[in-house]
């Protein structure tokens, strides 16, 4: 007897059943995928015991005979794809034909279904992947799963399981991902009977946006797209203050599929780079759309992962449609594009609340936004004190200003320096008694090999002897500012480049220490005057709320949050 042996079919199907079946979540996706690939308009999730006891998803979609729905259960069958070619051509969500079959072979499962003209329903009981009846049964067009006991044959499986409560919040979070991307579906989310989420139909992103983030989210997203030739990216993005400590607000979708994927991961922080601090992650939900033909969806039994034809084009898409959102910082503007949308449906949105305190949407200042968004509205305003030495207070039309003054003039010199290094070099200034810089003879060896990219940057080096350099010239923006310190830090940074192999030159964070040590410190008073300049400066940066290291630059309190922290509102 040889040792190869073929499995049995049933330990085939458990096998199989591990790639698809990971937790309850994972088995609503696949039941959800189905409702909506049978174009359901109303969807209903039930869930009881975080989903390890029940978990129902009612569909008004278009069903299917007693014959396809026996079909359905067994492996490798769909009414998705029929021939090879249709893996290149995939604008369904399922087409492995194997969700069903593997739920059914982990749980105890109960499809009732009908189709529109059929005259009844058929119900279909299995358990563990064997059929245990089959019966006509009266029922609404539509398409009923029913998922008992997940791995009640595999104990091992279900003590991998976390508590009802984890397992609840997973299956809320995967709703909400499909929610955002299918607004024009109904969707709500029952647990142990009570409704949890409703995502009524939507044709105004913001509501959505809503009611899967939350208000407070909402409010500080703004719409972003770019378009690359057959590829298309368009979505939400946060304002750069609005960040948390996980990647969690960050929502990807290829051709509405909910996906991980590093790249558009990649894309998105590079969009947000110097703007918010390194450890932190916008709130961005993002929609890429491709011909089916130029993404690969059949990578994953899961279907979580994608491979796309042109990698660089969508990563680039992506950058650029972000980076112009940001760049244009639209929440610093009074006529902020977002909040024109909202008005436009709040009349709407307040249909689907019955009382005002639930219709959590909030509208600040709304008439006035609009009559105020005629005129440039921040064109200096009155500039009311300091605090500390350090922050600047000034009255906006509606509200305050409050200005971080190393931070705002750090992003202005940042742009400032950025701007004349795009000309061709930053301005240098002679020094009337040029300096001396002493560095150990390691550093000076490295440096004499950046001399003439320093000069780029506005620094006149001249080697003299051994291990120490005159200082002839500096960026003419700085003059005034002891060099030495600013150099010593500049070569710092340039010897810790080898270290990493790196011996290219790389201008951004010499900039950034220029910025930073050029900038006015804080804890220095400054004039009514030099206030008003450091804001009007400011606003003409292109990317004018963060510092370069990521930290806000300007906080604007509106009228309205004033009014809340008083307790008017
Ligand atoms: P796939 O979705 O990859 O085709 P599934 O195992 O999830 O594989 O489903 C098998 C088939 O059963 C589908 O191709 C579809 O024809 C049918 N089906 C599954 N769920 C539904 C539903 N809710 N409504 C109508 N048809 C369904
Ligand atoms: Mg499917």
């Amino acid at each position: 007897m040889g040792k190869i042996k073929t499995l049995p079919p049933e330990l085939i199907s458990k096998i199989a059943a591990g790639e698809v079946v990971e937790r309850p979540a994972s088995v609503v996706k696949e039941l959800l995928e189905n409702a909506l690939d049978a174009q359901a308009k109303e969807i209903k999730v039930e869930v009881q015991g975080g989903g390890k006891k029940l978990i129902r998803v009612i569909d008004d979609g278009e069903g299917m005979s007693l014959d396809d729905a026996l079909l359905a259960l067994q492996r490798y069958s769909t009414s998705k794809i029929a021939k090879e070619e249709d893996l290149f051509a995939i604008e369904t969500f399922g087409f492995r034909g194997e969700a069903l079959a593997a739920i059914a072979g982990v749980a105890r499962l109960k499809i009732i279904t009908k189709r529109e003209g059929d005259l009844a329903g058929v119900a279909i009981t299995v358990e563990g992947g064997e059929i245990k009846n089959s019966e006509e049964i009266g029922s609404p067009k539509g398409t009923t799963v029913e998922v008992r006991d997940l791995f009640f044959n595999m104990p091992a499986r279900w003590k991998f399981l976390k508590s009802a409560n984890t397992e609840l919040s997973h299956i809320g979070e995967l709703i909400s991902k499909i929610a955002l991307a299918n607004p024009e579906v109904h969707l709500q989310f029952f647990h142990e009977g009570r409704l949890l989420n409703n995502y009524p139909v939507r044709e105004e992103p913001y509501p959505r946006l809503a009611e899967a983030l939350g208000n407070e989210v909402a409010k500080k997203l703004y719409p972003f797209s770019a378009n690359n030739g057959e590829i298309k990216v368009h979505g939400f993005a946060s304002q750069p203050d609005l960040n948390w400590p996980q990647a969690r607000g960050i929502y990807l979708f290829v051709n509405k599929r909910p996906v991980r994927d590093r790249l558009l991961l990649h894309a998105v922080m590079e969009a947000y780079r110097n703007l918010i601090p390194r450890d932190r992650y916008p709130i961005v939900i993002l929609f890429v759309e491709v011909p089916p033909a130029l993404v690969d969806v059949n990578v994953h039994p899961s279907k979580w992962e994608v491979k796309f034809a042109d990698q660089q084009a969508v990563h680039f898409s992506i950058i650029t449609g972000i980076k112009e959102m940001l760049g244009q910082a639209p929440w610093l503007k009074k006529e902020a594009l977002a909040w024109r949308e909202l008005k436009e449906i709040r009349e709407t949105s307040e249909k689907y609340f019955s009382s005002p305190q639930e219709s959590a949407y909030y509208f600040p200042q709304q008439e006035k936004l609009y009559e105020e968004s005629e005129e440039p509205s921040l064109s200096s305003p009155p500039f009311l004190g300091q605090i500390a030495n350090t922050y600047l207070v000034f009255a906006s039309g509606d509200g305050l200003i409050l200005l971080d003054q190393h931070a705002a003039h750090e992003r202005i010199l940042l742009e400032k320096f950025q701007e004349e290094l795009f000309q061709g070099r930053i301005k240098s200034q002679p020094l009337l008694f040029p300096e001396i810089l002493e560095v150990t003879p390691a550093q000076a060896k490295i440096l004499e090999g950046f001399i003439v990219e320093l000069e780029k940057l506005g620094f006149e080096l001249q080697p003299s002897g051994e291990r120490s350099f005159w200082v002839k010239g500096v960026p003419a923006i700085l003059i005034g500012k002891d060099p030495i310190p600013l150099l010593t830090e500049i070569i710092q940074e340039i010897s810790s480049w080898g270290k990493h192999g790196n011996t290219q030159m790389s201008y951004d964070p010499l900039l950034k220490i220029m910025a930073c040590r050029g900038a006015i410190q804080a804890a220095q008073p400054l004039t009514p005057e030099e206030a008003l300049a450091l804001l009007g400066e400011l606003q003409k940066c292109s990317f004018s709320s963060n510092c370069p290291h990521g930290r806000p630059t300007m906080i604007n309190i509106s009228l309205s949050e004033l009014e809340k922290m008083f307790g008017r509102k």
